[in-house]
C-alpha cells in the first residue's frame, strides 16, 4: 500500500511538466521532433500556431506568453501525432499548393512542390483570354485544377476522380476559393468525360508495389490508391497515354508527372500511342518529373 503510493508519486513527478510559455513549449517540441522530417523547428512552430489560433510570427514576437493547461495538452497531443510521422499537412488540415491554401485530408494525396511545374507547363499551352476546355485527370484534392483555374478563369475545367470522398475535398476547396469554372466528375481517369479537350493533365499514381520508397514513414497516412500503380508505377501513365488521342482535339496537349527514373518509359508510351512533340521536364531537384506530348492533325 505504502509502496504503491510511492510509486504514483514517483510518476506524478515524472509526468511532463506543464509547456508553461511559448519559448519553453517550442524547445520541447524542437527536441520532441528533432528527428522527424526536414523541417522540425517549423513543423513545432505551425503547430502551435494551430493550437494557439495565430500566426507563426505571434510565437517569435511573444515567446513569455503564457498557455493554458488545455492548449499545452492539446499541444503535446499534436507533438504525438506529428512524432509519429503523421504528416504536418494532415495534422492542421492544409497544404500550401500555388500559393493556394488547400484543404486536405487522408482522402487525398498532400499536394507536392514538385507538381507546380505541370501547372507551369500547362499555363504555357493554354491561351489567357479563351474558353479552353481541360480536363485534370484524379484530380485529388482538386491541387493541379484550382491552380489552373485561378490562373485561367476563362477556361472550363473538367477535374475527375475515382473517389468520392476525395472530390468532396476537392470541390470544397474550389469553393471556398472561389473557382467556379471547374466541374468535379465521379469515375476513373477518362469515364466521366465527354467530347474533347485543349490539354488533358494528370499526376496519376505512378509508385510501384515493390519501390522501396513505399516504406518511407511519411507515406504510410496517405492513400494507397492515389500512389501506387501496377506495372512498376507504368499502369496508369499507360493507359492515360493510350486513351489521350480519343480526348484530344487536334494539337491538343497530354501532361503527365511521373517518378524520378520514368521518363524514358514515358516518353516511350507517348511516342506508341501516337503523340508528338514529346518532351519531359525536370523539377527543381533535377529529377526528369512532367512529360508532355501533343496530338498532332
Ligand atoms: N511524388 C509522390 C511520391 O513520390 C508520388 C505521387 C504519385 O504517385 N502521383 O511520394
Amino acid at each position: 500500500m505504502q509502496l504503491s503510493k510511492t510509486l504514483l508519486t514517483l510518476r506524478r513527478k515524472a509526468a511532463p511538466l506543464p509547456m508553461s510559455t511559448i519559448h519553453i513549449a517550442l524547445d520541447r517540441a524542437r527536441a520532441a521532433l528533432s528527428s522527424i522530417g526536414k523541417t522540425p523547428e517549423l513543423d513545432a512552430e505551425l503547430l502551435l500556431s494551430q493550437v494557439l489560433s495565430c500566426e507563426r510570427s505571434f510565437l517569435h514576437a511573444h515567446p513569455e506568453a503564457h498557455l493554458a493547461e488545455s492548449q499545452s495538452q492539446r499541444y503535446e497531443e499534436l507533438l504525438r501525432r506529428r512524432a509519429s510521422g503523421e504528416p504536418l499537412a494532415y495534422i492542421v488540415g492544409v497544404k500550401e499548393f500555388w500559393s493556394l491554401p488547400l484543404r486536405v485530408t487522408p482522402d487525398v494525396l498532400i499536394p507536392r512542390p514538385e507538381t507546380e511545374l505541370l501547372v507551369e507547363l500547362a499555363l504555357a499551352r493554354i491561351p489567357a483570354h479563351a474558353a479552353s476546355e481541360i480536363a485534370d485527370l484524379g484530380t485529388g484534392s482538386g491541387a493541379i485544377a484550382i491552380a489552373i483555374a485561378k490562373e485561367r478563369p476563362e477556361s472550363r475545367i473538367n477535374a475527375t476522380d475515382v473517389s468520392k470522398p476525395a472530390l468532396t475535398v476537392a470541390a470544397g476547396n474550389a469553393r471556398r476559393l472561389g473557382h467556379t469554372n471547374i466541374r468535379f466528375l465521379i469515375g476513373d481517369w477518362f469515364s466521366p468525360l465527354r467530347g474533347r479537350f485543349h490539354l488533358i493533365i494528370s499526376n496519376p499514381p505512378y509508385v510501384g508495389i515493390s519501390d522501396p520508397h513505399l516504406q518511407d514513414p511519411a507515406l504510410q497516412f496517405e492513400p494507397r490508391k492515389a500512389l501506387i500503380s501496377a506495372a512498376d508505377g507504368l499502369h496508369d501513365l499507360g493507359l492515360i497515354a493510350r486513351k489521350a488521342g480519343v480526348f484530344l482535339n487536334p494539337g491538343g496537349w497530354l501532361i503527365v508527372e511521373h517518378g524520378y527514373d520514368q521518363g524514358a518509359r514515358v516518353r516511350e508510351l507517348f511516342e506508341h500511342y501516337g503523340l508528338r512533340e514529346i518532351e519531359t521536364h525536370l523539377d527543381l531537384a533535377g529529377h526528369e518529373r512532367a512529360t508532355l506530348g501533343r496530338r498532332v492533325g
